[in-house]
């Protein structure tokens, strides 16, 4: 497999030359964190990636995890990373000060959550899923559930889960079965099966946190009627030491397709005691926290199947020889052209770094407004960015990961027959990814927020807030002549967008479901357009240096070169989502269930 290389010069690029976080935290009032900062943090983040936990990611998938009598064994070095990580004060970068926090906002450290899950993903859920669980308590605990767990789930010497899935519901919480029942301390007791709980038990923290949702008795029907808990593996006297052994135990782990060394779990809840968060049946809400933290986190494991493609890809297609070009041999000294010199080879190359770069800059540009969401002065910035966030969590969720995985599949083409074959890891990598249009809301799931909730709820509100921002750029950039191929398309999917939604609003009035059967080909394009803006934008900007003459001019050339590609190349995509939508809602519901197969 080829060595994992963290892209820091292209972090740098979004964090520092698009994004401009320096601008960014200053207008936030952040005087201490600024680009310095974060490229400290980046170097150190690299080392720690490429030196500690790439060299594990393809032993922990053939060794997996082990099961026994409840206990689970991470494979060999996990543990030893994990310590380390926690030693080197990595988990507390984003935590409250009070509870021994950095107090740093989520910008400063998506870029090292990027390189720790390309580095080794499955690794990177057991300390990805506690930063969910920290946030979740941290804007929904009381004091006294702040004091007891934080301090311990910020340093990392605890972690956390999250607890949703039943084995008879996944994407339908409202049906789920857990029940709650109030104990005379004002504890609960909680009963019931959750499955599939990642990193539900392992042998790298002294205690894990739980947060779970359940049933009050009584409580309302759907998802009206569940409340959220922390059930602890551990119990505690809120001193940070841990006692009794709680009544919360693992069944058993799952044998899977991909990120085998990440622990998923079947976690029996047996009378074990619990904490309510929040409100009595509000814990949907509560775990929205939790949720669209994890939908963030999803969305950069797109990014980084995305880039692992790529780096292998690369590599490979450079050294490897087949055929000659067609206009001409390249490398006539040898028996033949390396196959970098073939057209497609370059397609799907150019597709891979499109995926992974333009993923990597919508998820930063998340992480930025989720910073605005959090701390911005102004109530308005706050909101507009509250808006904008809400409608492009689910684009960059589903969206990143399929074309993450669709990336992750052009790395094994590019190895050919090799590709298949487990030594490069090629194979690894599309395995890896394929969870990731699963787990924290199916891609189906995903799309009818975002058509649904975000977009026809809002009576296209959310949706024109960000086309106006797009149309702007545009606007900004119309006498261009040099960057004119790039904004032209830009600007006429934009305005398109806008049309393509009314149309569909209006077919939904006569028939709902044309909402369901309109809305993946409504999230992709929605994608394709939404990275058709930031390569606009990343290629304004390549373009504003060069003009400056600030140097590293390949660098911003090759900018340049890869929007031309993803305007010409990868957003007419859209067009066919587009005439599938329009294709309708009949042609998918006129077959009878019985008549499906004969
Ligand atoms: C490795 C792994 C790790 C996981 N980690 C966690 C974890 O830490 N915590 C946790 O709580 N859960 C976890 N999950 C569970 C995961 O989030 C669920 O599996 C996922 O949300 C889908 O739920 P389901 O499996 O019940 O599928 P279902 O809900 O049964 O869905 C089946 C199919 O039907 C589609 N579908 C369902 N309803 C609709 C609809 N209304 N319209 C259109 N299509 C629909 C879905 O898109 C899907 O394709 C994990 C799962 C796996 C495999």
């Amino acid at each position: 497999m080829p060595e994992y290389k963290a892209p820091l010069r292209d972090m740098r690029f979004v964090l520092n030359e698009v994004l401009d976080l320096d601008g960014h935290y200053a207008k936030l009032g952040l005087e201490e964190v600024n680009s310095e900062l974060l490229n400290a943090f980046l170097e150190e983040g690299a080392k720690f990636s490429e030196n500690e936990l790439a060299p594990l990611n393809r032993s922990g998938d053939e060794e997996g995890c082990h099961f026994e009598d409840g206990v689970v064994t991470t494979p060999k070095g996990f543990k030893e990373a994990y310590a380390k990580y926690v030693e080197g004060g990595w988990p507390a970068i984003n935590g409250d000060p009070e509870f021994g926090g950095q107090g740093l906002p989520g910008s400063a450290s998506i870029a090292i959550s990027e390189m720790t899950g390309t580095a080794n993903w499955s690794w990177s859920m057991y300390p990805g899923l506690s930063h969910g669980a920290v946030a979740t308590i941290e804007e929904h605990g009381t004091d006294e559930q702040k004091n007891a767990y934080l301090p311990k789930l910020t340093s990392g010497e605890w972690t956390g889960t999250m607890c949703l899935t039943e084995p008879h519901c996944g994407s339908d919480l409202g049906i789920l079965k857990t029940k709650a029942e109030p104990n005379a301390d004002g504890s609960y007791s909680i009963t019931g099966t959750k499955i599939f709980i990642s990193a539900g038990e392992h042998d790298m923290a002294e205690n894990i946190v739980h947060i779970v949702l359940a049933r009050l008795p009584d409580a309302p029907k759907g998802t009206k009627g569940i409340s959220l808990f922390i059930v602890p593996k551990f119990l505690t006297d809120g001193s940070g030491a841990v006692g009794e052994r709680n009544a919360v135990a693992c069944g058993s782990i799952e044998h899977k397709m991909g990120i085998k060394a990440s622990a998923t779990c079947v976690m029996n809840f047996d009378g074990a005691t619990g904490y309510l968060i929040g409100p009595e049946n509000k814990g949907l809400n509560c775990m929205f926290t939790f949720m669209n933290f994890a939908r963030l986190g999803t969305a950069i494991q797109g990014v980084a199947h995305a880039e692992l493609g790529f780096q292998g890809g690369l590599a490979y297609a450079k050294e490897r020889l087949a055929m000659r070009s067609l206009s001409g041999p390249k490398n006539p000294d040898g028996p033949a052209d390396p196959i970098i010199v073939h057209p497609d080879v370059r397609r799907m190359l150019l597709t891979s770094k499109a995926f992974a770069e333009g993923g990597r800059a919508l998820v930063y540009l998340c992480a930025q407004l989720g910073d605005q969401v959090k701390l911005a002065r102004d109530d308005a910035e706050r909101e507009q960015a509250h808006d904008l966030m809400a409608l492009l969590t689910p684009i960059a969720k589903a969206f990143v990961t399929e074309v993450g995985l669709e990336a992750a599949n052009h790395g094994v083409q590019i190895y050919g027959g090799h590709g298949f074959i487990r030594e490069w890891g090629m194979e690894q990598n599309v395995r890896d990814a394929r969870i990731s249009t699963l787990y924290e809301g199916t891609t189906g799931i995903q799309a009818l927020d975002l058509l649904g909730r975000k977009v026809m709820m809002t009576q296209g509100q959310a949706l024109r807030n960000f086309t106006k921002i797009v149309h702007k750029f545009c606007e900004a950039h119309a006498d261009n002549g040099e960057l004119k191929e790039l904004i032209d398309p830009v600007a006429r999917y934009n305005r398109e967008w806008g049309e393509l939604t009314q149309a569909i609003a209006m077919q939904a009035m006569q028939n709902p479901d044309y909402v369901g059967a309109a809305s993946v080909d409504y999230l992709m394009y929605s994608g394709y357009v939404t990275l058709a803006y930031l390569w606009a934008r990343m290629a304004a900007k390549a373009q504003e240096q060069l003009a400056a003459g600030t140097g590293d001019e390949d660098f911003y050339k090759a900018k340049i070169s890869t929007a031309r590609f993803y305007m010409k190349r990868i957003l007419p995509r859209a067009a066919g989502h587009k005439g599938a939508i329009e294709g309708g809602l009949d042609c998918l519901m006129e077959l009878d269930q019985e008549h499906f197969a004969f």
